[in-house]
């Protein structure tokens, strides 16, 4: 019952208690102090003088027995008067000390001693009398004779009498003052115990109290400690009343309310809001929290043509597709993957313990499970996606070497229309060859690392080289030499690209003109990316730039791939028509591979068309592959556009594009990429089989 009471009404009664307890000591020791002051006060009043009293009437007495003594000693008259007188005084005094001692109230007991004492006093007196009388009326002899015989001894039981007397009113003032002293150690005695009583009771209330308050108060603190320790399941005690349970109380709602606000604050910091599923934060952590010793392979997953599907049908239809796209993931899923969505269109996917094979089961039933198709507010959407697969290894890779890994990948899938793409395994950790190359592209751009080296082009007619296509390498000091497929798809991605490609384009303007001023009619390409085509500032740029070197645009060709048109396609094709009209020639590289190349051979005002290595390699001995090639060499005729076979490399391959009348071949079988002085030794050497040795 006292634990239901607030700590306010528990004070309130404690010190109360107190209180009266502190009141009933000063009440007690304060009667006792009157008890004390009135019989000390009776004391010094009666007693006292009436021991006083007792005495006089002896000395008085006394007095007068030595007066008369006197007197019967005294013959001359004129000094027995004034003896007399004395006398007369000292019985005056000596009555009214006796009536002043009868007037003090006695106890019966003493009051009989008075009245004794006055009978004796008054027969004293009439003695004394009588003695006077017979000194003056017979003389002193007879006088004494009858002091003597009578007086004497009346004043002797009167001198006896009164001295018992003042010893009786001592004893009795005595007995008096003992029983004060008693009854002084009694206050005493009861004081200290109620001031005792008051101290127990006093430190057991402080006890009592400070218990009642401290126990909830310190389960209250531990209660908060946990909270703040994230502990919100922590039980918070019930029924307590008054202050403390309005303590507990707001301690619960506000565990609850952090509970509540955290949750909301981790599922915004770790859920992705429109897939509801973990994100690029959740997947780093929980991809950090996996067991050291685990194999398994990292998967990045994007949705081809998302941006166009978007366009056309919206972003409402473009966020349900998302929607649906992650519960099909997670469903095709196994029990230990985790599937997470980065961002747009792309989800990234972490299989536990999966080697090569079982990565790419899993991959492709991921895949086949979203090529069902989806119906969107009424619409049919065949989905198709593209994955790239990094495995990692017990104790290697970082996540993020293994997303670029898994990134460069995707970009490889996209890129031949695979639908999906391994990196190399990975032993151990990732190459830094591989990793850091995107850190120091900047710095080798600044360094002179990358070189250019030129591939010619045959004309197979004039069995001349009339073209060259310009390809990047980067002489890394450390990692030799690293091929373009390496960093460049990153510089893409990173948007560094736009830094490399002006400088590649001056540099083979450079050279182009001043293979011009030698006359070497050699056409030079370069290659562009998706990015480039983006930028007006580029276009005038390479304008600029042939006009400085003096170069005649026909001697300059550039070279894009369908996918470059993917993006904004309306400003890139404004950007082509400026680059042609200009007088630059234009050419569609990796012919076949992309995805509407015939709407593109009509759109764009390009001069050449590169067929991809895909369909060159065996077409000799590939019935399909002829097809392609001869079908696709019969339209570029019609449409007056020359075509190079890319990727040759056998004679047999040559031989069969010489006869079908391709017009360039690109490929080994020619020769491989050069560096730029090699290339033109090898040119002038090929195109001058006779005049050897001419310093170009
Ligand atoms: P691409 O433009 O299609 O270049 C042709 C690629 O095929 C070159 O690879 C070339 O070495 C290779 N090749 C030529 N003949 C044969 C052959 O007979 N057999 C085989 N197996 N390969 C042959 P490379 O130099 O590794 O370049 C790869 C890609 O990198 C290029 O493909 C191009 O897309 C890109 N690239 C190269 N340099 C640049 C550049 O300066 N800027 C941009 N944006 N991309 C570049
Ligand atoms: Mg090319
Ligand atoms: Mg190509």
């Amino acid at each position: 019952m006292v634990n239901s009471m607030s700590i306010r009404t528990r004070l309130i009664l404690a010190f109360a208690v107190l209180l009266a307890l502190l009141f009933a000591v000063a009440a007690v020791s304060l009667q006792r102090l009157e008890v004390l002051t009135a019989t000390t006060q009776d004391i010094v009043n009666f007693q006292a003088r009436r021991a006083q009293l007792a005495q006089r009437i002896n000395q008085h007495a006394q007095a007068e027995a030595i007066i008369l003594l006197n007197l019967l000693q005294t013959s001359g008259r004129e000094e027995r008067v004034k003896l007399y007188a004395a006398l007369d005084e000292e019985i005056a005094a000596s009555g009214k000390a006796v009536s002043d001692l009868d007037m003090t109230m006695l106890s019966a007991e003493v009051q009989g001693e008075i009245d004794h004492i006055s009978d004796l006093r008054q027969r004293y007196g009439v003695l004394l009398q009588e003695t006077v009388e017979l000194i003056e009326i017979e003389g002193t002899p007879k006088a004494r004779a009858y002091f003597e015989d009578r007086t004497h001894k009346v004043l002797r039981t009167l001198l006896f009498d009164t001295q018992a007397l003042e010893d009786q009113l001592q004893q009795m003032m005595q007995s008096e003052l003992e029983q004060l002293k008693l009854a002084a150690d009694q206050a005493r005695q009861r004081v200290i115990w109620l001031a005792f009583a008051a101290l127990v009771i006093g430190v057991w209330l402080a006890w009592f109290i400070a218990r009642g308050i401290v126990v909830p108060v310190r389960s209250a603190v531990s209660l908060a400690r946990g909270i703040a320790a994230g502990h919100y399941d922590l039980d918070v005690p019930q029924g307590q009343r008054g202050e403390i349970g309005a303590l507990l109380r707001a301690l619960r709602t506000m565990r609850d309310s952090i509970a509540s606000r955290e949750a909301k604050i981790l599922r915004l910091a770790y859920v992705d809001p429109l897939t509801d599923l973990p994100n690029r934060t959740r997947f780093t952590e929980l991809f950090d929290e996996r067991p050291a010793q685990q194999n398994g392979a990292l998967v990045l997953l994007d949705i081809n043509r998302f941006a166009a599907i978007n366009n056309a049908l919206g972003h409402a239809v473009g966020d349900q597709l998302l929607c649906q796209i992650a519960r099909r993931i997670q469903q095709a899923l196994g029990a230990s993957d985790l599937v997470a969505h980065f961002w747009a269109d792309q989800y990234a996917l972490l299989l536990p313990d999966a080697d090569r094979v079982h990565a790419a089961a899993q991959v492709q039933h991921i895949i086949d499970t979203l090529r069902a198709p989806i119906m969107l507010e009424g619409q049919r959407l065949d989905i198709e996606v593209s994955a790239g697969v990094a495995l990692y290894h017990p104790g290697s890779a970082r996540l993020h070497d293994l997303l670029r890994c898994a990134s460069q990948a995707l970009t490889l899938a996209k890129r031949h229309h695979d639908p999906m793409a391994f990196v190399a395994d990975m032993q151990g950790d990732v190459p830094p060859a591989q990793l850091s190359l995107i850190g120091e592209m900047r710095e080798a751009l600044a360094q002179g690392e990358f070189v250019i080296y030129y591939q010619p082009k045959l004309n197979l007619a004039q069995h001349q080289i009339t073209a060259a296509e310009a390809l990047i390498r980067w002489r890394h000091p450390l990692k030799s030499m690293i091929p373009p497929m390496q960093f460049i798809p990153f510089a893409e991605q990173t948007g560094f690209i736009r830094e490399i490609t002006p400088w590649v384009v001056r540099q083979v303007i450079a050279d182009a003109a001043q293979w011009q001023r030698r006359g070497l009619s050699v056409v030079a390409s370069a290659n562009l990316s998706t990015l480039d085509l983006l930028s007006h500032a580029l276009v005038q740029d390479i304008q600029q730039c042939a006009t400085q070197a003096g170069l005649l645009p026909a001697q300059l060709c550039l070279e894009i791939t369908e996918s470059a048109l993917m993006d904004q396609p309306e400003l890139a094709l404004q950007h082509l028509h400026e680059l042609s009209v200009f007088g630059f020639k234009l050419s569609i590289d990796d012919y076949g591979t992309g995805q509407s190349s015939l709407a593109y051979v009509k759109t764009l005002p390009v001069n050449e068309l590169k067929i991809d290595r895909a369909f060159v390699t065996g077409v000799d001995h590939t019935p399909k592959n002829a097809a392609i090639v001869r079908s696709t060499l019969l339209l570029c005729r019609e449409l007056g556009l020359s075509v190079v076979a890319e990727g040759a490399e056998t004679a047999e391959e040559l031989a069969w594009l010489t006869a079908n009348q391709c017009d360039l071949v690109q490929g080994y079988v020619v020769a491989k990429p050069m560096p730029l002085n090699e290339f033109l030794t090898w040119v002038e050497k090929y195109n001058n089989p006779d005049t050897c040795g001419t310093d170009l």
